[in-house]
């Protein structure tokens, strides 16, 4: 039991440091997450690549993946090396094709010391009504964003198992939690990757590894660009007014969310103080999905 004296004495130390600023302290510090490596789909542009920085700038090893020119691929391993002082390496598997996933899990373990934190967020679209849909695009879209998330935790998993830690965070949207018409590959896939995360997380419950997606809104990326560019063409809109009508439509916040947000978003998830948030689907929508 603490004395009178000591209660006191305890709270004179209290009274000369102010807890305020400790807390107001701890809550921007960048959490620490040195040493661990991850691995980031579709991290050469968009939001995969602001969630490649805001886990460098926590000290994570990083490999890189997507499509892109030699010279944009070594423009971003020089920034990784100099401005965040990790370990990067680069991958060019297309995660449409399984095989190409078990070899770029094996490169991360092979190169960087194996995968702690996995990152499905490589992604593509196609717009069409269904019963036009190209079959090829279906089974693009599909194995692009829903199949491939399904083939790299299957490869990397047993590695975190092995260490009791990872952090899983699956790039959804908020087409994983409502519909929009004409993108039926991609809402029947990101709904499955919301139904992927769950499992994970059930599955890995009782360990140090955690399942979650996030599930953004618009989010200004090529991605979307394409969208308000098709939208401009379609009905003779200037390219401001066609991306003011594409927010309208859906999002009550009439800005967009950006790529360092959701950054911040995947950090905290793999953040000690998220340890035991599992099976999330998190928007990031601006109120979409409050409507
Ligand atoms: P983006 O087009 O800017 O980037 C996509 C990335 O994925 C690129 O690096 C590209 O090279 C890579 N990629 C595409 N196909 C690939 C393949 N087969 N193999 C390896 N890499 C591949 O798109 P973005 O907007 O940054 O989208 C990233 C993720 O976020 C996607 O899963 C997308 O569905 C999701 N998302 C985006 C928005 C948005 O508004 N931009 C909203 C919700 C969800």
């Amino acid at each position: 039991m603490p004395t009178v004296f000591q209660y006191l004495d305890d709270t004179t130390t209290m009274l000369r440091q102010p807890p305020l600023d400790a807390v107001r302290h701890a809550a921007e510090r960048v959490p620490d997450l040195s040493g661990k490596v991850a691995l980031v789909t579709g991290s050469t542009s968009g939001i995969g690549l602001g969630i490649a920085r805001a886990l460098a700038r926590a000290g994570t090893h990083v490999l890189l993946n997507g499509f892109g020119e030699q010279a944009l691929i070594e423009q971003l391993l020089a920034e990784f090396r100099s401005q965040h002082a990790v370990k990067t390496a680069y991958s060019a598997a297309d995660v449409s094709k399984p095989a190409e996933i078990a070899a770029m899990v094996a490169q991360g373990e092979r190169e960087l010391g194996g995968v702690d934190i996995l990152v499905n967020n490589a992604g593509i679209q196609h717009v069409a009504p269904v019963d036009e849909f190209p079959i090829e695009k279906w089974d693009a879209v599909i194995a692009t964003n829903l199949s491939a998330a399904f083939h790299a935790i299957r490869a990397a998993l047993p590695q975190m198992k092995a260490r009791n830690w990872g952090r899983i965070v699956n790039i959804a949207s908020t087409h994983g939690l409502v519909a929009s018409a004409q993108k039926a590959a991609y809402v029947a896939a990101k709904h499955g990757i919301v139904g992927l995360t769950k499992v994970v997380a059930l599955e890995t419950a009782t360990t140090g590894i955690t399942c979650n997606a996030i599930c953004p809104g618009w989010v200004l990326t090529p991605l979307v660009q394409q969208q308000i560019d098709a939208l401009a063409a379609r009905d003779h809109l200037a390219p401001d007014a066609a991306r003011t009508k594409l927010l309208g439509d859906k999002q009550p916040s009439l800005e967009f969310a950006t790529p360092e947000q959701i950054g911040a978003t995947a950090l905290f998830l793999c953040s000690p103080a998220a340890a035991q948030i599992r099976g999330i689907a998190l928007p990031v929508d601006g109120a979409w999905t409050a409507q």
